[in-house]
């Protein structure tokens, strides 16, 4: 183990249901995916533990300590949520970073980092929210208020849980909803110690409640239960379909934050050396499990040899270790399932007639642990499964264009719309991507950059709604209209024969 300072962990990880620590329920082993070996429990929330949560949420949007509580006050408890998380920095990252495997350097500088930046984010942003007023009909004021909405429940999973669920709490709760909190049962280390930090900002007892558990099990019972007012689901797109017909059966809104398989897109004209540092970012970061990888590479054919050869050397050169040394680029993969399924995309890729530019083995000197070498193919066309399926893992495929028209083509040939990166020199280039791409995000000339004033989400199966300032507000609020006469307006007296 490496590091200057551990934290404990603790033997158990009970839900947090109105303030209090539950003790009932199954107990599901959390694995560590450097070592394999126990790192805790979850005490697993069955249903009737998600209707206790539940419960508590709605006796607390009930009572309006919060709910009703003046900007003022929700906007303290926010920076002061973000101050503690802050303070705190450190323990967090160390226990997503024990708990999900992706080096403690990118932990540290970019989950937590995004976790303080939502509390802050958050609170700013109520300050400027405005209702409106319609005044054309002259004798009559038309006013739209906006109201917290209800039970929030939220949906997490594993691969950043910080960062992810801490933007839906902050959201949330800073619109005065209560909410459920349910993060991934492979990973819920980090965030059953944010929400037990959030409690010492003293909301009332059942604004934030945790419930941890499987998602057929712990996800189904909060996803389908009658008495929530929202769902927020960040997942994979299969779940995230059930999710949505649970949710459908009792008319709860949704946002749904999906899966990916996005372009990126460098042609021949691009800075070369920083679409590398790019393109070796966006698929490797996170060990390869984020929903915004540049998993699908395409080139255009004059630069293409030469950038898969630098491309495969960089990948050989990351340094591939334990997660909590902070010289890590590599981690283990989060879970034994998610080894074995991203190495079985080795042979499909192989029987499918893509050739292996690096890695795809077991990374050499790790006989524990779910550590997987950098991958990268060459794939004979789009259609190869490879450049179809959400690998989620430390695997690049690459394929060639000539013109940009069959690069926009390649790019959109996906079920998928998350992202898209374009790198080019030239400005009408970027342009006709921007005009071209079917994705919610398009980075021109970047890696990724996550402007939360701006709205993040999906087209086609990567999503359902949005998120950002506003599109939280719009989500996590009820619109009122409340009509008001300006005058003694006459009234048809029906009823009365005039
Ligand atoms: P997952 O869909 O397996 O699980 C996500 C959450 O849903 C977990 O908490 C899980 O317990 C729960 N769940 C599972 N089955 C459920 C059910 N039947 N009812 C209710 N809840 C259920 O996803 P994952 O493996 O944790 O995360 C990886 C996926 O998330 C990838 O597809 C990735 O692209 C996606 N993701 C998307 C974004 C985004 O912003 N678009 C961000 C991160 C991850």
């Amino acid at each position: 183990m490496h590091g200057e300072r551990q934290w404990p962990i603790a033997p158990r990880v009970p839900p947090i249901i109105g303030g209090r620590e539950e003790e009932r329920g199954e107990r599901l082993a959390v694995v560590d995916p450097a070592t394999e070996e126990r790192l805790t429990d979850i005490i697993e929330a069955d249903a009737a533990a998600v209707d206790r949560a539940v419960t508590a949420a709605r006796a607390a949007f009930d009572d309006g300590e919060w709910s009703r509580a003046s900007l003022e006050v929700r906007q303290r408890a926010l920076l002061q949520m973000a101050d503690i998380v802050e303070a705190h920095a450190d323990e967090l990252a160390w226990l997503e970073c024990r708990n999900i495997g992706a080096p403690i350097a990118q932990c540290r500088g970019r989950h937590v980092v995004r976790a303080i930046l939502n509390f802050r984010f958050f609170a700013e942003y109520i300050s400027q929210t405005a209702g409106e007023t319609y005044a054309q009909q002259g004798d009559v004021l038309t006013l739209v208020t906006r109201e917290p909405v209800g039970v929030a429940a939220l949906i997490g999973p594993w691969n950043a849980p910080l960062a992810l669920t801490s933007m839906k709490i902050a959201a949330a709760i800073a619109f005065g909803n209560s909410c459920v909190v349910k993060p991934s049962e492979i990973a819920p280390l980090s965030v059953h110690r944010l929400v037990e930090l959030l409690e010492t900002a003293d909301p009332p007892p059942g604004v934030i409640n945790l419930i941890n558990g499987r998602g057929p099990v712990t996800g189904a019972a909060l996803a389908g239960h009658p008495d929530i007012d929202l769902l927020s689901f960040t997942g994979g797109t299969a779940v995230g379909q059930t999710i949505m017909a649970a949710a459908g059966a009792n008319l709860t809104p949704v946002t749904l934050e999906l899966g990916g398989k996005s372009a990126n897109i460098i042609f021949a004209d691009a800075d070369l050396e920083r679409a590398l540092d790019s393109a070796i970012l966006s698929i490797y970061a996170n060990n390869g499990q984020q929903c915004l990888a540049g998993s699908r590479i395409l080139l255009q054919r004059p630069i293409a040899e030469r950038f898969m050869d630098a491309f495969a050397a960089r990948a050989e050169a990351l340094r591939i270790g334990d997660p909590t040394d902070p010289a890590t680029e590599i981690g283990p993969l989060a879970t034994k399932a998610q080894f074995d399924r991203v190495l079985s995309y080795v042979d499909t890729a192989r029987c499918e007639g893509c050739e292996l530019l690096v890695g795809g083995r077991r990374a050499e000197g790790f006989s524990t642990g779910y550590y997987l070498e950098p991958t990268a193919v060459l794939a004979p066309g789009n259609r190869a499964t490879v450049c179809q399926e959400e690998i989620f893992g430390p695997f690049a495929t690459f394929q060639i264009f000539d013109e940009p028209e069959q690069a926009w083509r390649i790019a959109n040939d996906t079920r998928f719309g998350l992202n898209a990166y374009v790198w080019t020199a030239r400005l009408d280039t970027a342009m006709s991507a921007h005009r071209a791409l079917r994705a919610g995000t398009i980075n021109v000339n970047s890696p990724i950059i996550r402007e939360l004033r701006a709205p993040f989400g999906g087209f086609k199966q990567s999503g359902v709604g949005r998120e950002s300032g506003a599109a939280c507000e719009a989500f996590y609020t009820e619109e009122k209209t409340t009509t008001l006469p300006c005058a003694d307006m006459p009234i048809h007296r029906m009823g009365t024969g005039s």
